[in-house]
């Protein structure tokens, strides 16, 4: 087996640019406030904060410190935080100069919802009631360790040296937790928090894993009925083998996300084949993230600098890569599917296209794909929605004001629409329901194309457009 393997090509995760293990000491246990009666340790050791009455002087406050391990002196409530022998607890509470004793708890940081959840519209997608329920995504990467944050339904381990699918890298967790981490009041929420995620460990410690072993746990999705696998991980080596994997996968109408890579260069393998959706990465600007690989392969962007998420030591951290890019759209992939769960795997990639916030110039290109996902918002009664149809041409499109500096644009309102787009030279510059708008980024003696389409949730108008030379 292993002679065999060794003649496996590795892979390598789509990695984390900067692992900037910005570790936020967030305790992880739900520590809940125990009330110290209850606690009754035989000759246990007990983590206590110590209340001082208001009239105590420092002998008589000494007297008491003796009795235990002092950890800090709590000046400004007039209190100690000490380590106490069990048996002594009940002796301090009845010393006069204690007002009251009380368990040193742990506390969590509330629940953040970080840029790139706003960024892919999440939080209106769950307000609306989709969560990624009933929706099952294989996360082919290095394993997913317990998490306070995340529920893991399942799993298995491809590679040779453990049974486990315990993440003993840590980019497996990461990924996991922005595809379903709880939306509980702790850490943090993924896209699809009530999607099933599975763990199958194809990654080593270091990052990479085999095709091979790849390969058996993209059988195991098919295999399992899953509905999305994400990749976070690839090579500049195609592969024959993997591309035919990819394409029973898909074929078997499971959609198959991989990231673009991070090298600033063209897309590696898998995301590159027709049969994968390939992501890039953009930043907390709405650009594509510096490392961000593209090409015309690029099916679609998501936020992949400065995430955070879960980590595999039960806190969180940040990451930046496509990697985490790619699991933003794993779990837009879980929305649509549990909008429309009778829809194919065909049907819901065309969604996903539709669902973006184009970005770069008009339409697909190769930086942005379709544009940035945006989570689909489900109706109320969508029996009752009405068919609204798509605005005309704006009319009156013209400059107003010409200088060597700026260029002042206006047009007329068009009754059913809700948002206007103009471009200068097929670069989006203005997308909004004002009905003006000055470009601030010319240039002296140029000449631009400047289109405008109104549009609504229907589509978008024909365009119309006007030539404007700069003094
Ligand atoms: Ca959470
Ligand atoms: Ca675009």
């Amino acid at each position: 087996m292993k002679n065999n393997k060794k003649k496996n090509r590795k892979m390598n995760l789509v990695n984390v640019m900067a692992v900037s293990a910005l570790l936020l000491s967030i305790p992880v246990s739900t520590a809940s406030a125990k009330a110290i009666d209850t606690v009754n340790v035989v000759g246990g050791k007990e983590k206590l904060i110590i209340n001082f009455k208001d009239d105590v002087n420092e002998k008589e406050k000494s007297q008491i410190k003796r009795e235990g391990k002092i950890k800090r002196n709590l000046e400004l409530i007039n209190a100690v935080s000490m380590e106490i022998d069990s048996e002594k607890v009940e002796q301090l509470k009845k010393n006069p100069n204690v007002k009251s004793i009380e368990p040193d708890i742990k506390l969590n940081i509330a629940q953040s919802i970080g840029y790139g959840q706003e960024g892919v519209n999440a939080p209106e997608s769950w307000s609306s009631g989709l969560t990624g329920k009933g929706t099952k995504v294989a996360v082919i990467d290095s394993g997913v360790s317990t998490h306070p944050d995340l529920i893991v339904s399942g799993g298995q381990s491809f590679v040779d040296y453990t049974n486990s699918y315990a993440d003993d890298n840590g980019h497996g967790t990461h990924v996991s937790g922005i595809i379903s981490a709880e939306n509980n009041d702790i850490g943090v929420v993924g896209v699809a928090p009530d999607s099933d995620i599975f763990a199958l460990k194809a990654m080593d410690q270091y990052g990479s894993g085999y095709l091979s072993d790849i390969i058996e746990a993209i059988d195991w999705s098919v295999a399992n009925n899953m509905d999305v696998i994400n990749m976070s991980l690839g090579t500049t080596q195609a592969s024959s083998a993997l591309k035919s994997a990819v394409n029973k996968a898909y074929q078997n109408g499971i959609l198959v996300v991989a990231a673009a890579g991070n090298e600033s260069s063209s897309v590696n393998y898998p995301a590159k084949y027709s049969s994968v959706i390939a992501v890039s990465a953009t930043d907390e600007n709405n650009k594509l993230a510096y490392f961000s690989n593209y090409g015309q392969e690029v099916e679609v962007s998501a936020p992949g600098t400065n995430i955070l998420s879960t980590s595999s030591l039960g806190d969180y951290e940040n990451m930046s890569g496509t990697s985490m890019a790619t699991p933003f759209v794993a779990g837009q992939l879980s929305l649509l599917k549990e909008l429309d769960p009778t829809y194919t795997a065909v049907q819901l990639r065309e969604e996903l296209h539709k669902n973006v916030l184009d970005l770069g110039t008009a339409g697909k290109d190769k930086f942005y794909g379709y544009g940035l996902i945006q989570a689909p918002v489900k109706s109320v009664n969508p029996e009752e929605s009405e068919v609204v149809s798509t605005p005309v041409t704006p009319s009156n499109f013209k400059a107003t004001k010409v200088t060597n500096r700026y260029v002042t644009l206006n047009w007329d309102s068009i009754d059913n629409a809700t948002y206007y787009q103009v471009t200068r030279d097929n670069v989006v510059v203005y997308k909004g329901s004002n009905l003006t708008f000055t470009d601030t980024s010319v240039s002296r003696y140029k000449t631009y194309l400047y289109k405008i389409v109104a549009g609504n949730e229907s589509g978008t108008g024909d365009s119309a457009s006007i030539t404007v030379k700069t003094r």
